[in-house]
């Protein structure tokens, strides 16, 4: 048994993700302190053995030692009008945004003019990226980048779905002579194998998540052997899972990015008395405890996280092991 003692969160979400109002997950004590297993309902094994690994890390294991005692991190404009995304651009006094693109109800005008507002409120010296979710073909991709590109993007994350659209954007970019770097998200923590995108040259930066890839070490070691520039980035967690992502940054050897880590404002509550704020656009490295009891979850949804650990347990062991 790896673990101490579990408990359970379920709050609210501030908006609508992933079609989602709720986010709920299982909290573990173990010898160095918390983690946090929370794999989004849908996902089953072996996905889900990762996350288990991961949590089971941070409660058991220290954190690698860091290389910084803060980290900076970008702030997130959801597809919202124009006339807002500066606010939520410069939330926290972050300095990057990223920035929605491709919601399906929405049109390029209406990322173009969010990106503009966005860079207006940032400033030339801001760093503006945008998140498409794989949404775009490629050559809707191709017309959508070539107008972006004149707010001088940061990059431009996983424009289309596939790790074979990705590369051929590259290419039809590179010919056009739009200089905008690519990142891959949803083709590195949901591949099978995350080498693909370095193999095909699909992607010039690497957004790694510590529970979809299995913890702060395995991570390390995979921004060690993809050796492409990383951006570290949340799975919508509590502060307990944040400060896990946080650890990870804190030790890379390069920080080039802002990391993802900002997203506690969306939960509507969060499970530490003293949650991971973001303070001029930084998070601290630190460990989180639970504290409180008003993100507790229900008997009954506790009783689906303890059936549902059961069912990962030979193969987290095995994950762990790796
Ligand atoms: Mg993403």
């Amino acid at each position: 048994m790896p673990e101490r003692r579990t408990l359970t969160y379920d709050v609210g979400l501030t908006t609508r993700f992933r079609g989602v109002t709720r986010r709920s997950g299982m909290l573990l004590q173990g010898v160095a302190g918390w983690g946090e297993w929370s794999p989004f309902p849908e996902y089953g094994r072996p996905e889900i053995d990762a996350w288990w690994a991961a949590a089971v890390e941070s409660a058991t294991q220290p954190w690698p030692a860091p290389v910084r005692d803060s980290v900076p991190v970008n702030s997130i404009v959801p597809a919202v009008p124009a006339e807002v995304a500066g606010r939520y651009a410069l939330a926290g006094g972050c300095r990057t945004a990223k920035v929605k693109v491709a919601e399906p109800s929405q049109g390029l005008a209406d990322d173009l003019a969010r990106v503009e507002a966005v860079r207006a409120a940032l400033g030339p010296d801001g760093r503006v990226r945008v998140d498409a979710n794989g949404a775009w073909s490629v050559d809707e991709a191709v017309m959508a980048i070539r107008q972006l590109a004149r707010f001088d993007l940061e990059y431009v994350e996983q424009p289309c779905a596939s790790v074979e659209e990705l590369a051929q954007l590259r290419v039809r970019l590179a010919r056009l002579g739009v200089q905008v770097p690519i990142a891959a998200d949803e083709s590195i923590r949901r591949a099978d194998d995350p080498q693909r995108v370095v193999a095909l040259a699909a992607a010039d930066v690497a957004v790694l998540k510590v529970q979809p890839l299995g913890g702060v070490r395995r991570c390390l070691e995979l921004a060690e052997q993809l050796g492409l520039p990383v951006v570290v980035s949340s799975a919508l967690e509590t502060s307990v899972g944040i400060a896990a992502g946080v650890a990870l940054a804190a030790a890379l050897p390069e920080l080039p990015y802002a990391c993802g880590l900002n997203t506690l404002a969306l939960l509507e509550t969060d499970v530490a008395d003293d949650p991971l704020v973001v303070r001029d656009g930084r998070l601290d490295v630190r460990r989180v405890s639970p504290s409180g009891d008003r993100w507790r979850a229900s008997a009954e949804l506790a009783e689906w996280w303890v059936r549902r650990r059961r069912s990962v347990d030979a193969g987290a062991a095995q994950a762990v092991a790796r």
